[in-house]
């Protein structure tokens, strides 16, 4: 059995992976906040971690590996989405709302991480679905002198828990000096952060021994992952921001609610995402969502491409060099294995992947035996490797027109294309010779069939420049 190696943030070191139990390894990953279009930095977790489980169910067996990702969909972030839309004059209450935006926010999400060819965890829990195991462990965390109510808020009590800081490796008194920590009157600790607070009527909100509230963030990824996992399981993921105090948190609550149990053995965590080398912000102007970047014509697989040639442990730069280069070797790689029926992976791409998922490596791999790949078995072993990091997979699609822009571009060529055709009948030639000048400036390839236009995407694509020709 291929033996996996994977970096223990928890010891800082590389560890050969021995699953609790071989029949069901279990892993969890903290999920999106559902409240908006995920940026290209939320989708960086979603592929290491598809990449990992894609690892452990070819070493493991499909069957015996359970994926947890959990959605939060109750958040202060929600409720002021939905009171901002509430104030801009959108029907409804409050309450259907909050609802319509995360269910709106989750098939988003869905759809957006699908087309980087992520596959769905076995589990995605929704965090009010699961309001009573998170009352329950809260209530036990009292009773163990490790939470205190006050005021309608349970805090937890953080100077309660020894080892509270071992993950990220800092002590209390250095977080207290370096983190935003929320002083509040009814706190014993400034450390202390809340498991439970009170809900204003219009808010969503539960009943509970302190009174009508809604959980903490933190609490509900030990409230899901015990239920789902047990009190021990073998990977928790995430990126590296979350580190602190988000994970301290989880472990705190976890293993002082279940001390028998180890909470998660191997915490692994991703560097973040650059854009052009700069940190992606708002205020910069480099901001944007995988739909975005799938508007514009990226293929997701394009995406998943780029971001697997960086180490999930280093910062990866997305640049607009990279995009173009991922697509060019996509399009060969797709050509060369067209026909073509999988067979077992390279033994090296494998090698490389169990090596705390040396994705980096693997793709150096991959072009080498592309260009070898001479006959059918040579080709067969070159597509199985890809599609072990999800790469060349069917569900990503045969990248032909439609498939590659999303429905909105779509559209409005199919309706630039539609005007066209009208100008000519027209005889509005100015009108039909600048959408032929527009539509070659922004890279789109027409041709004119007996059966109509049909179009593709030139490698200079630029679906903004579309727009323009409204
Ligand atoms: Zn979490």
């Amino acid at each position: 059995m291929t033996e996996i190696w994977l970096h223990n943030t928890r010891t800082r070191k590389k560890e050969r992976f021995a699953p609790i139990d071989r029949e069901n390894v279990r892993m969890y990953v903290c999920g999106p906040t559902v409240y908006d279009r995920a940026h290209l930095g939320n989708a960086r977790p979603v592929v290491v971690f598809d990449v990992l489980y894609r690892l452990l169910r070819h070493v493991y067996g499909a069957d015996h590996v359970r994926y947890v990702r959990n959605f939060t969909d109750v958040d202060d972030k929600i409720n002021a989405t939905a009171l901002a839309r509430k104030e801009a004059g959108a029907d409804g209450s409050l309450e259907d709302l909050i609802r319509e935006r995360t269910e709106e926010t989750i098939g988003w999400y869905l759809s957006d991480m699908a087309a980087l060819g992520a596959m769905e965890p076995t589990d995605m829990p929704r965090a009010t679905g699961f309001i009573p195991q998170m009352i329950e462990m809260i209530e036990g965390l009292i009773e163990s002198g490790h939470a205190y109510a006050a005021e309608g808020h349970v805090l937890f009590r953080v100077r309660s828990y020894q080892a509270y800081g071992a993950l990220s490796g800092r002590s209390v008194d250095d977080m207290i000096a370096g983190a935003r920590v929320e002083v509040a009157p009814y706190k014993e600790d400034p450390m202390d952060f809340v498991l439970w607070k009170p809900s204003t009527d219009e808010l969503p909100g539960w009943d509970s021994p302190w009174g009508r509230g809604r959980p903490g963030w933190h609490i509900e990824c030990s409230a899901m992952s015990y239920d789902l996992l047990g009190e021990s399981f073998d990977i928790h993921g995430g990126g590296n921001d979350l580190m602190f105090p988000h994970h301290e948190n989880e472990i705190a609550q976890s293993c002082c609610a279940h001390p028998e149990g180890g909470f998660a053995k191997v915490w692994l965590h991703n560097e973040m995402l650059q854009i052009e080398g700069k940190k992606m912000s708002k205020s910069l102007g480099n901001f944007f969502t995988v739909h975005d970047l799938l508007e514009q014509g990226v293929p997701g697989e394009v995406i998943r491409f780029v971001f697997l040639g960086t180490h999930y442990r280093r910062p990866m730069d997305w640049t607009e060099k990279k995009r173009g280069e991922a697509e060019a070797v996509l399009r060969d790689w797709r050509a060369l294995s067209e026909g073509v029926a999988p067979g077992a992976p390279d033994v090296e791409v494998l090698t490389l992947l169990a090596d705390d998922l040396n994705t980096a490596g693997a793709i150096t791999r991959l072009h080498a035996l592309a260009k070898s790949a001479s006959d059918e078995a040579a080709k067969a072993a070159f597509l199985a490797s890809a599609q072990l990091m999800g790469l060349l997979t069917d569900e990503l699609g045969g990248w032909d027109a439609a498939a590659e822009v999303g429905d909105d571009v779509a559209a409005l060529i199919e309706a630039l294309l539609t005007d066209r055709s009208e100008a000519r009948k027209a005889k509005d030639f100015s009108r039909a010779d600048a959408l032929r000048d527009g539509f070659a400036a922004a890279g789109l390839i027409v041709k004119d069939t007996p059966q109509g236009a049909e179009w593709e995407m030139g490698p200079d694509f630029d679906a903004a420049k579309l727009e323009a020709l409204k």
